[in-house]
């Protein structure tokens, strides 16, 4: 018997339409779940397919309630099915975002896979049936099992934490920040999150610190959120007008960095009320610390939860 396998659809590029041949100047989330695995004959020899169209977006048009929805339906379908893996098919803008979430959210040692493509279904060379291909292949395998999401693209397979988009338009931009594994990080059934009952998540908001910022944004995230991420400069640093509206903000603040790789140490924070975000990137930073904050605004708690996952 062969492996069942859920294909949860999303959108994205992935199921992209527009002017046969061409790569660009399509329309993202279009196609729907059924015809991307039906166009693929491949995995029919890999596993039985069962598709659930989750919604139908440019993955920049994600949401928190989506969020919920997916990860409520992996964690509904690996109890009550028989179903040995997921594939979620998403938007490459915001795939890590979604990616992370779940592997802090859901609750099965089933392996999930997320994919998505660059190029358009409809392009002349579309990348996205082989990444569905290797999704499938890499969810239906037993040796994938308890290590938590991971991400398939261009060939490779890596872990949702590290998976990052680097490139804006390269068929490999979806790939691996090898400066944030980690591999003791917790995921899925070691997690304290539990996102049943939820129907939205607590707003956070990333800011950009540049030189000259205005100090005056700082505060206007805190008055309109639950929380703050800093993408700072270097290894976490702004400016002493950035540093004194921080050190004013009544909701938790988070600080990373805008360079793309490399940690920020929670020793060398110059605001007691700030928390290092670790290897983790701005956006990234913002999906754990959405989570952290559905169970504490403690500083000390939340250090705790940032050195974890
Ligand atoms: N804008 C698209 C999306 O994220 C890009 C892609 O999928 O590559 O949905």
């Amino acid at each position: 018997m062969k492996p069942r396998i859920a294909v949860l659809a999303t959108g994205g590029t992935i199921a992209g339409s527009g002017q046969a041949g061409k790569d660009t100047g399509y329309k993202p989330g279009v196609i729907s779940a059924e015809s991307l695995i039906s166009s693929v004959p491949a995995l029919a020899e890999v596993a039985d397919i069962q598709t659930i169209q989750v919604c139908n977006l440019n993955s920049d048009d994600m949401t928190d309630s989506i969020w919920i929805d997916l990860a409520q339906r992996i964690n509904d379908l690996s109890r009550e099915l028989d179903t040995d893996g997921f594939v979620v098919t998403h938007g490459t803008d915001t795939l890590e975002e979604t990616a992370y979430f779940l592997n802090l959210t859901v609750k099965t040692d089933k392996c999930v896979v997320v994919t998505g493509a660059m190029r358009p279904a409809t392009a002349a060379s579309p990348d996205g049936p082989a990444n569905l291909l290797l999704a499938v292949e890499a969810a239906a395998s037993g040796a994938n099992r308890g290590k938590g999401v991971q991400v398939s693209f261009a060939g490779r397979l890596f872990p949702a934490r590290e998976a990052v988009k680097r490139h804006t338009a390269a068929l490999d931009a979806v790939t691996m920040d090898k400066d944030a594994l980690e591999p003791g990080r917790l995921h899925t059934t070691s997690t304290e999150f539990d996102i049943s009952g939820l129907k939205a998540l607590p707003k956070v908001t990333v800011l950009y610190f540049n030189v000259d910022a205005d100090p005056a944004l700082v505060a206007y995230a805190a008055s309109n959120s639950d929380g703050v991420v800093i993408a700072g400069a270097g290894a976490g640093e702004f400016s002493l007008l950035w540093k004194s509206a921080i050190e004013k903000c009544k909701v938790p603040v988070v600080v990373s960095s805008r360079t793309g790789c490399g940690p920020v140490l929670q020793e060398t924070m110059v605001c007691p009320n700030a928390v290092a975000a670790g290897t983790l990137q701005p956006a990234k930073a913002a999906v754990l610390l959405r989570l952290a904050l559905t169970r504490t605004r403690d500083t000390k708690e939340l250090i705790r939860i940032f050195g974890i996952y």
